[in-house]
């Protein structure tokens, strides 16, 4: 069997599948606790996208444009991890969608680019947006550079801001411009910045302060894009699911039996997953999990509620797994996917049983990007190695069972623009962190006069 499976771009998916035709959701609260109307968001996202974000069509189109776009680097290709499954002695078929060849080096750009199409459409001339690793920021840059006309400012997370220097020049090489978050060009960021002015800053901040910047412009010609959780993200990732099925009928595999994502807001799991949940609401046997740091564990000890996706309560009240919007990440952490929340469509499908959520801690997952990096030869994303870790679990576990499993992970990006957490893991300087009930519960105290689900 060849290693890498590839499509021609002749069979690159025309429409994107929507889960939300298949999964029964609640809708989003306002204030007042009741469903908000297209209308209410309009200040916030250009109502084409709007659209998408409440539609129950089970297909919608991928503009010409925009798949013409996405030929830069698509279709990813499908790729036999022969050389891990060797160091593992399993009897597993490991196979990976390989995201990390984009130009910004991960999933994102596959939802930067319709956003910022949809958003030029609409007739807007800035973008603003958060970014935490930095993954998401260069993605809506490099998007923004080439649909033209179009400026992308992003709030970065502060603690990486100051460590990835280079995240912001590549931000920068695309036209984007960057501050570090909390920052003093907005009240929620003035407002954080008084009471902690050491803070590490978080994306429930960043998102604050990049919402108040869309929804203040006087021109009223920002809207403010989001790099995940949101129901139009998820479906924007489908692209890499629907070709992952044929790439896998292309060597004659009718269905995967495990399929595995990392999950921080849940779209690159959504994106590579959802077409198989599809498969599985109507039927097929297939186990699908979700893997997340112990560090942040939104899916395996947070509470199903509703919560807002920011810290200044400027989101609507989406029904999602949660740690609670206060939610500031240990420093410690350098394996990413550190946001409080998780995709509406990823918690239903989670509470609807299609999913199964698992949490690993840090230092198995740097360790299994290492053993990654030293078989297969990509070096990770630190939040990859979350999927790569669970990965090598479900291998070693087809190997104690004899079983002949079928495998396929999503590997979101590469780790080149990351390498200080590798640097520290191998110096030894990472430690564990699990969330303790105590503190889980402490922080989701501030939830108690809230709408429940
Ligand atoms: C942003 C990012 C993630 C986490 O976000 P999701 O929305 O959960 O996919 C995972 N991997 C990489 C490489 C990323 O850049």
């Amino acid at each position: 069997m060849e290693k890498k499976i590839y499509l021609d771009e002749s069979e690159m998916p025309k429409k994107w599948y929507n889960l939300a035709a298949d999964l029964p959701m609640l809708p989003p609260l306002g204030p007042d606790g009741k469903p908000i109307s297209p209308e209410m968001l309009a200040p916030v996202f250009p109502m084409n996208l709007i659209e998408q974000e409440v539609s129950t069509e089970r297909w919608i189109s991928i503009p010409e444009e925009v798949q013409g776009m996405l030929k830069i680097w698509r279709p990813s290709p499908l790729i036999r991890a022969f050389e891990l499954e060797k160091a593992l002695g399993t009897p597993a078929k490991i196979f990976y969608k390989n995201e990390s060849v984009s130009p910004a080096g991960s999933h994102k750009p596959n939802t930067a680019i319709p956003q910022a199409w949809y958003n030029k459409q609409f007739g807007i001339k800035r973008i603003t947006t958060e970014t935490g690793a930095g993954q998401w920021g260069s993605a809506l840059s490099f998007a923004c550079a080439l649909i033209g006309g179009i400026e992308c400012k992003v709030f970065m997370v502060r603690v990486s801001y100051e460590q990835k220097p280079f995240r912001q020049i590549l931000m920068n090489t695309w036209g984007g411009t960057c501050v570090a978050s909390p920052s003093m060009e907005t009240a929620a960021g003035r407002a954080v910045l008084a009471e902690f002015p050491d803070t590490p800053g978080s994306l429930g901040i960043a998102i604050s302060e990049a919402i108040e910047a869309a929804v203040t412009d006087p021109t009223g010609k920002t809207r403010y894009g989001l790099g995940s959780v949101l129901n139009h993200v998820m479906l924007h990732q489908t692209v890499i699911g629907l070709e992952a099925k044929k790439q896998l009928a292309k060597v004659g595999i009718k269905k995967p039996d495990i399929v595995i994502g990392c999950c921080g807001g849940g779209s690159n799991f959504a994106g590579l997953a959802f077409p198989f949940i599809q498969d599985k609401i109507n039927g097929d046997d297939i186990e699908i999990i979700g893997a997340e740091p112990a560090s942040c564990p939104t899916l395996t000890k947070g509470t199903f509620m509703y919560d807002h996706g920011d810290i200044a309560k400027m989101t609507p009240l989406l029904p999602m797994y949660s740690l609670g919007h206060n939610f500031i990440p240990a420093p410690i952490h350098a394996g990413g996917l550190r946001y409080h929340g998780m995709s509406p469509l990823v918690s239903a499908a989670v509470r609807a049983g299609y999913v199964t959520p698992i949490a690993i801690n840090q230092s198995e997952c740097f360790e299994a990007g290492m053993l990654f990096a030293k078989t297969e030869g990509i070096v990770p994303a630190p939040e990859t190695t979350h999927a790569i870790a669970a990965t090598i679990r479900e291998a070693k576990k087809a190997k104690e069972e004899g079983k002949e499993k079928i495998i396929i992970f999503n590997l979101s990006g590469h780790g080149l623009m990351d390498l200080v957490g590798y640097d520290k893991y191998m110096r030894g300087q990472l430690s564990d962190y699990e969330m303790s009930d105590k503190e889980i519960g402490d922080n989701l105290h501030q939830m108690d006069g809230y709408p429940k689900p």
